[in-house]
């Protein structure tokens, strides 16, 4: 998982069976790493106050009343925390195991601050149960998925803009709109690989809406990219199917 930059939200979703909590502390651990690198340097002065597990800036969000993490626990312990700036390093980060835990109220309330982010707030929302997540929540994060080595299996922040952008644009663009859009896959074109795995992130996305809410516009977008990767597979010309398959998301074409 790279370092957040502000190209892509400040909200993540971290969701696998194993090494949630280890992957978001390496994160947070590095977004206020004063040597600025990817990974923490563990040796400057936020690196070790952060391994005491004191640092001032990293919050755990958890639920107090009872096992659900309530709105009052999202109130006080988060929303009340972003209306002031780190009390040192660069970030306030927030992490929130057992995400899938706080109930809807609370799951809205950290929307409205994810939606109105302040440039020094991230998120990290830790889930084995990617499903009992609300799907406005899930849209508005950049969903990572931890393997079973405990490491972020992360594409690029280029493709998780993309699929950001493709996720809550797609079905809202007028034509001109969606044929613009290709224009920002064309890194992929040369790389068929990275395109797969794009799609199937694409995919995963709006499979899981399916399977959900068995919303219309999402099922139509897993068959789109279904169809898209078997053309491209047949080595199909990119640019149509691509085209093709942001039309067919957007309704423009069946
Ligand atoms: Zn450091």
């Amino acid at each position: 998982m790279r370092v957040a930059t502000g190209r892509v939200g400040h909200a993540y979703l971290l969701h696998g069976r194993t090494g949630l909590l280890e992957a978001a502390n390496a994160y947070a651990k590095a977004l206020n790493c004063l040597n600025g690198g990817e990974v923490a340097c563990g040796t400057c002065l936020s690196c070790r106050v952060f391994d005491s597990g004191n640092h001032p800036d990293t919050f755990y969000v958890s639920a107090t009343k009872t096992v659900a993490i309530g709105v009052e626990n999202v109130r006080d312990q988060v929303v009340a925390e972003m209306a002031t700036r780190p009390f040192r390093y660069q970030y306030k980060v927030f992490i929130i195991e057992k995400a899938e835990t706080m109930t809807p109220a609370a799951q809205n309330a950290l929307l409205k601050t994810i939606e109105e982010p302040a440039p020094y707030g991230v998120f990290l929302l830790l889930t084995k149960e990617l499903e009992l997540m609300l799907e406005t929540v899930r849209s508005r994060c950049v969903m990572i998925k931890v393997d079973e080595s405990g490491q972020p299996n992360a594409p690029d922040e280029a493709q998780l803009a993309l699929a950001q952008e493709v996720i809550q644009t797609a079905h809202t663009l007028d034509i001109l709109g969606v044929l613009m859009l290709y224009k920002k896959f064309e890194p992929l074109k040369e790389n068929r690989e990275s395109a797969v795995a794009f799609l199937d992130m694409l995919y995963e996305h709006y499979g899981t809406v399916v399977r959900q809410t068995q919303a219309e516009y999402a099922f139509r977008a897993t068959r789109a990219i279904t169809q898209t990767k078997d053309l491209l597979a047949q080595n199909g010309n990119f640019q149509l199917t691509i085209e093709i398959m942001l039309l067919k998301i957007g309704a423009y074409i069946q």
